[in-house]
């Protein structure tokens, strides 16, 4: 039986203790681990399993289908290799100007200052991506520095996965305080599931920072499914919020987490709960070792249409696909893709 003892532990004890073992997983949430084929061992060899146990006392127990579960839990059928998906879907290594920046979209540079995630997604498009070759030291600030005054047309720096907020917050403010420098940049926007997997992050030092820096900040959190948004994440949310911090929400459809237009309704409504904007629902990227998730583009279309139906508009995420090469991303209502 969970207990919520982790939930609002200190977040860096959390980040410390991260579930990695599988058979310890099922074992928390009483399932048997006899459904770990040894494929499924083979692919947390490859990517390895990372969970936090404040995330883990969101699953239900005893449930081997519990769509929290689903998102994390290797298996065997990573392994199958599928025609179209592929080791660099969103094709970065072109975009990949420097160690840390990827450079896709003209008035936004995303700089990954860790590789290290919280969590391991299974469907996530950059689980094959090289971080540890391409971090950025301390010294390639003047190398960046220099690159975003090259480009004038940057306004809008992006910190990005692997997740800034698994730094601490000394590390973070030495960065916002770095691109504060530059007159030209206009916005920081933060992408982090850590909100979500570990909610204690949203500590007072992270909030007084978003709150305080000159950049317009906006936190865009990673959410898939209602149940990853318990009462305490919605109050912990909240703190950002009622200090003028923006918070969106991205999600990923993913078959059989949240494959339905009443699963994606409840999310939005939860994020509404959560003072949170839906913001995008993202076509699964086809990364190698996610086909599992990946739906019919009919079956996208019927869903998506139904969403459209049952929400006001201020609630429907925009449904986007990222193509590589392309100037933004893709949106896919309404267009001749369907
Ligand atoms: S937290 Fe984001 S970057 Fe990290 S594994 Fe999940 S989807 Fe990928």
């Amino acid at each position: 039986m969970i207990n919520y003892l982790y939930q609002e532990q200190n977040w860096k004890t959390q980040l410390s203790d991260l579930i990695t073992d599988p058979k310890e997983l099922l074992q928390q949430l009483q399932l048997s681990t006899d459904q770990l084929l040894s494929g499924a061992i083979l692919a947390s060899e490859q990517f390895k399993l990372r969970v936090p146990r404040a995330f883990v006392e969101k699953m239900n127990v005893a449930d081997p289908f519990d769509p929290l579960l689903l998102q994390v839990l290797p298996h065997h059928l990573e392994l199958e290799e599928h025609a179209g998906f592929v080791t660099d879907p969103l094709g970065e290594e072109q975009a990949n100007q420097l160690p840390g920046v990827l450079h896709k979209y003209q008035s936004r540079f995303l700089l990954t200052l860790t590789g290290a995630c919280a969590v391991h997604c299974r469907y996530c498009f950059r689980r094959h991506f090289p971080y540890q070759e391409n971090l950025p030291k301390n010294e390639d600030w003047i190398n960046i520095r220099q690159y975003l005054l090259d480009h004038p047309d940057i306004n809008e720096v992006i910190l990005s996965g692997g997740d800034p907020l698994t730094l601490t917050n000394q590390k973070l403010a030495l960065w916002v305080e770095r691109l504060e420098s530059l007159p030209q940049l206009k916005i920081l926007r933060i992408h982090s599931r850590v909100p979500i997997v570990i909610p204690s992050r949203i500590d007072e030092e992270l909030v007084s920072l978003l709150k305080n820096s000159r950049l317009h900040t906006i936190l865009v959190i990673h959410s898939n499914h209602e149940s990853e948004i318990d009462d305490y994440t919605v109050r912990q949310l909240h703190r950002l919020t009622e200090k003028q911090v923006t918070v969106l929400n991205q999600a990923v459809l993913l078959k059989g987490v949240n494959d339905s237009a009443e699963q994606l309704a409840a999310l939005s409504y939860r994020l509404l709960d959560a003072r949170v904007t839906p913001y995008y629902l993202h076509v699964l990227d086809k990364v190698k070792g996610a086909h599992h998730f990946d739906l019919a583009t009919d079956s996208i279309s019927q869903i998506y249409t139904e969403l459209l139906a049952r929400l006001p508009g201020y609630l429907v995420p925009k449904l986007v696909r990222e193509i590589a090469g392309e100037n933004n991303k893709t949106p896919l209502y309404g267009t001749p893709i369907f």
